[in-house]
């Protein structure tokens, strides 16, 4: 979760509820919030009663934009939900989701988790609207078109899903189905859960499942349409599954840590990356803190393998949304201290272990390291639970420009020098996907590595 620093902010989060006993939309609003780590620019309700669909959507977080006149407004037992950070397309009103067209006397809806790579070739080969905002919005465009061309909804569907490249855990809706659809390669997550009233629930992270009292099932499978009606759920292949590759980043950070990805508990391997990091990267201190709150798990694990007190250096701000862009230096370190601040009796004299989960612009950072100084520290050995972050991410997070990486442009030593640090280790990749599961293989870590799962056109 980006609440400790400039890390990338992160993809978007999805949910979906049919469930004919229950009013779907207050169910997303529910699950939406349990996602509201995914995305915070804007969030949107897609919902219908078997006869209409009714879309809400706003910029802002969820609790903002949503209240009972406006959860009322959206009847049915049929919902999608959309929680947005713009990967693609500009930060507005016009861009948030659900996408919602019209194709002929169909009415559908749609949200999308990921970025696609080949969005331009997509539109251009297809003569679409230039003016279409987002990947998202060439998706909806793509399927409008093939329904307007003669096929039914789920056919357009299974027409258009093979032709996209990149990451997508989409869920859809029309009139009376809910339907989820992950990308080949599964990037992204996306879970099927059961409520106990029989409805059926799509989700990006199981605590969303978890909030609404669904039952988790299972994940949807790289390359899956499953498709949710009054008969249940059915399944099939729209494409076989490719390179397998769960976003990594999804366990250093973005991942709630009371959820599962893969069968793996996300806060046990943010620990067990912290004891691997310890064994890697031993140093002589008296306590070890996390920049909170993302990075807690990895320095609890830090200080049980390692021995050093646990402590917390750092008080995070609990209603900080996200930090403005401030203009001047001494502007940024006031904005850090609206998020943290130091608490000088844990850290005055202290050799300190600071562990952070990934370090991607590093100017929020530099600025935490000072308040830190500033508060007496005597020394601070800066542990990073991931390997570098050098490549930008084309799948769903916004770092596409590499010259903000701070580890693309400066070396270790550079890093620790601009950071303030006494010293600076990360962890090595290997170790860190060997903490996240044993089992080999399976993870995209372009952002680490440069090898691209799918390729990046235009790319050397
Ligand atoms: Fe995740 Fe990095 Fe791959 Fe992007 S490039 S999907 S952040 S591992």
């Amino acid at each position: 979760m980006a609440d400790g620093h400039d890390g990338p902010k992160e993809a978007c989060g999805v949910f979906g509820v049919r469930d004919p006993r229950q009013p779907a939309a207050h169910l997303t609003y529910l699950g939406l919030f349990a996602l509201q780590h995914r995305g915070q620019e804007s969030a949107g309700i897609a919902a219908g009663d078997g006869t209409k669909i009714m879309v809400d959507k706003d910029m802002g977080l969820v609790s903002t934009i949503f209240d009972e006149h406006r959860l009322r407004a959206l009847p049915g037992g049929l919902a999608i939900g959309h929680t947005r950070y713009a990967t693609t397309g500009a930060s507005a009103w016009h861009n948030a989701q659900p996408v919602a067209r019209h194709a002929g006397d169909l009415f559908f809806a749609l949200g999308h988790n990921g970025n696609l790579v080949n969005t331009t070739e997509l539109a251009g080969a297809s003569d679409l609207d230039a003016d279409l905002g987002s990947d998202s919005d060439v998706i909806a465009a793509l399927v409008a078109r093939a329904v307007t061309g003669g096929a039914d909804l789920i056919g357009a569907i299974t027409d258009v899903l093979p032709r996209l490249r990149g990451a997508y855990s989409l869920v859809f809706m029309d009139e009376d189905r809910l339907i989820g659809a992950r990308d080949p390669n599964g990037f992204r997550p996306l879970f099927l859960g059961r409520t106990d009233t029989g409805g059926w629930v799509l989700a990006s992270e199981t605590p969303a499942l978890d909030v609404v009292g669904a039952e988790v099932i299972r994940e949807i499978d790289p390359g899956e349409l499953v498709v949710i009606d009054d008969e249940g759920v059915h399944s099939s292949q729209f494409a076989p599954p490719q390179r397998k590759a769960l976003c990594s980043f999804e366990f250093v950070y973005i991942a709630r840590p009371d959820g599962k990805l893969g069968g793996i508990g996300v806060h046990a391997a943010r620990r067990r990356m912290g004891a691997a990091l310890a064994r890697q990267a031993p140093v002589d201190a008296d306590m070890v803190m996390p920049i909170p709150d993302s990075s807690v798990p990895g320095a609890q694990g830090y200080a049980a393998e390692s021995g050093i007190e646990y402590g917390d250096g750092l008080i995070k701000n609990r209603y900080i949304g996200r930090t403005f862009i401030a203009p001047t230096q001494q502007l940024r370190d006031n904005a850090v201290r609206i998020k943290f601040n130091a608490i000088e009796d844990n850290v005055a004299g202290k050799r300190l272990v600071v562990v952070e989960d990934s370090i991607v612009r590093a100017t929020t950072l530099r600025s935490t390291m000072k308040l830190l100084r500033n508060a007496g520290a005597a020394e601070i050995h800066l542990r990073v639970l991931s390997a570098p972050y050098r490549w930008s991410c084309f799948y769903g997070l916004d770092t596409s420009d590499r010259s903000k990486l701070v580890a693309a442009t400066m070396t270790i030593e550079q890093i620790r020098d601009h950071l303030g640090a006494d010293s600076l280790a990360y962890l090595d990749l290997d170790n860190m996907l060997t903490a996240i599961t044993p089992e080999p293989g399976g993870f995209c870590t372009a952002c680490m590595t440069g090898d691209y799962p799918v390729p990046i056109p235009g790319l050397e």
